[in-house]
C-alpha cells in the first residue's frame, strides 16, 4: 500500500459523534501521514492515538541486499535489481533519504535505509514505508521481520499520541558515546533524540544502566551458570527487568519478551514447569506486543505456554521439580514476584 504526503485530515471526533462509527478504522486508512520532519527528511506521524501493542504496518521489501558488500560491489548490484522494479518502486526507492551523497547514490540510499531481516541477518531490506520511520534511542514503535509472511512489521510499544512521530531504535541499545559513533558511521546521522539531548548527568545515569543491562544480559546468557547458579542467573533476570523499566519505561518490549524466555528457559532447565509456565506467559504476552500473533517467534512461545516440558532443556536437572500450573493460589501481587523469582529464601 502508498501513501500520500498530504492526505487530508478527517474530523474524527466530529464523525464519531454524528454516525458512532470510527472513520479512520472503516476506511481502513493508514494510522499515519507521511510529512516532513525538520532535519530528517520525511518522516511518518500518528494520524490518530496509537494504542500500544497496536500492528502499525506490515511492509514487504521493494528488495533485499547483503548489507556487509562493498559499496562498490552494491553499487552495481543494486542497480541491477532496481532496474528490474517497476517504474512506480524505481521512483520509491530513488526518493529515500540519502545520508552518503558521493559517487554511489544506490549503496548510499541503501546504507541510509537498510533494516536487517532479523537481528542477526546479514541481509538489509528496502521498504517504500517503514524506511521513512526515523530513529529514536527511545522509540515508540518496535521492527520486527516476519520470516513466514516475509514481511517487516511496526508495532507501538508505548501509547502515542495523535500528532507524534513514530519512531524506531537503529542501533541494539548501546551507551552514548558507542551509539553515537555507530549512527554517524552506519546511517549518516547525528542523533538529537531526548534521550541524547539530555543534560550530561542525566545522559551518564543512562549511559550506567544501559552498560549494566549488557552486563547483566551476558551473566544470564552463560549456560554454564544456568546449569551450576541458576538462583542468581534468576535473580539478575530480576535485576534487569527492573533497570529495563527504569531506562525505557514499559516500553522495553522486545527486551522484556527476551527476559521473560531467559527466565523460563533457566526454570525449566531445572524441572520447574510452575514457574516456567508463568514466564512463559509473560514473554508471550510481550512478543504479541511488539510483533503480533503471528510471528514465528511468537507461536513457538506460545506452545511453551501450553506445555512448558517440551522445550529441549526441560529435564537437564530436577533441582527445582515442580508440576505443570502448579502456581501457588491466594498471593497477592509482592508474594507472587517472590514466589516467581525465588526471592527471600
Ligand atoms: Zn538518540
Amino acid at each position: 500500500m502508498l501513501y500520500q504526503p498530504d492526505e487530508p485530515e478527517i474530523p474524527t471526533a466530529l464523525a464519531h459523534k454524528v454516525s458512532g462509527t470510527h472513520p479512520i478504522k472503516e476506511l481502513d486508512l493508514p494510522l499515519f501521514t507521511i510529512q516532513t520532519v525538520p532535519g530528517k527528511g520525511k518522516g511518518l506521524i500518528a494520524r490518530i492515538n496509537i494504542a500500544q501493542g497496536t500492528r502499525i504496518l506490515s511492509e514487504k521489501p521493494l528488495f533485499t541486499t547483503p548489507n556487509l558488500a562493498p559499496i562498490t560491489l552494491m553499487e552495481s548490484t543494486i542497480a541491477t535489481k532496481l532496474k528490474s522494479l517497476p517504474k512506480p518502486q524505481q521512483r520509491q526507492l530513488l526518493s529515500l533519504h540519502n545520508n552518503f551523497p558521493g559517487k554511489h547514490p544506490f549503496s548510499g540510499i541503501t546504507k541510509t535505509n537498510a533494516l536487517p531481516c532479523g537481528p542477526t541477518s546479514n541481509i538489509g531490506a528496502i521498504y517504500p514505508t517503514i524506511c521513512l520511520l526515523n530513529h529514536s534511542c527511545l522509540p515508540n514503535a518496535h521492527n520486527s521481520w516476519n520470516s513466514t509472511t516475509t514481511r517487516e512489521t511496526i508495532h507501538a510499544i508505548r501509547a502515542i499520541a495523535a500528532g507524534d512521530e513514530l519512531t524506531i531504535a537503529y542501533d541494539t541499545g548501546l551507551p552514548s558515546s558507542p551509539r553515537r559513533t555507530h549512527l554517524e558511521n552506519a546511517f549518516g546521522f547525528v542523533c538529537t533524540c531526548t534521550l541524547c539531548s539530555l543534560p550530561p548527568p542525566a545522559l551518564a545515569t543512562s549511559d550506567a544502566r544501559r552498560l549494566q543491562i549488557q552486563r547483566l544480559d551476558a551473566a544470564i546468557g552463560d549456560p554454564a551458570r544456568v546449569m551450576s547458579q541458576p538462583s542468581a542467573c534468576l535473580a539478575d533476570c530480576h535485576a534487569l527487568l527492573h533497570v529495563l523499566e527504569e531506562e525505557y519505561g514499559g516500553a522495553a518490549v522486545a527486551l522484556f519478551a527476551r527476559l521473560y524466555y531467559d527466565a523460563f528457559q533457566i526454570s525449566i532447565t531445572h524441572g520447574d514447569q510452575a514457574r516456567a509456565g508463568v514466564f512463559a506467559e509473560r514473554g508471550y504476552r510481550a512478543r504479541v506486543g511488539c510483533e503480533g500473533e503471528d510471528s514465528p517467534e511468537t507461536l513457538r512461545v506460545k506452545r511453551l505456554v501450553e506445555d512448558p516440558a517440551r522445550h529441549g532443556s526441560f529435564g537437564a536437572s530436577m533441582r527445582w521439580k515442580t508440576a505443570k500450573g502448579l502456581v501457588p493460589e491466594g498471593l497477592d501481587a509482592g508474594a507472587l514476584e517472590r514466589w516467581l523469582w525465588r526471592l527471600g529464601g
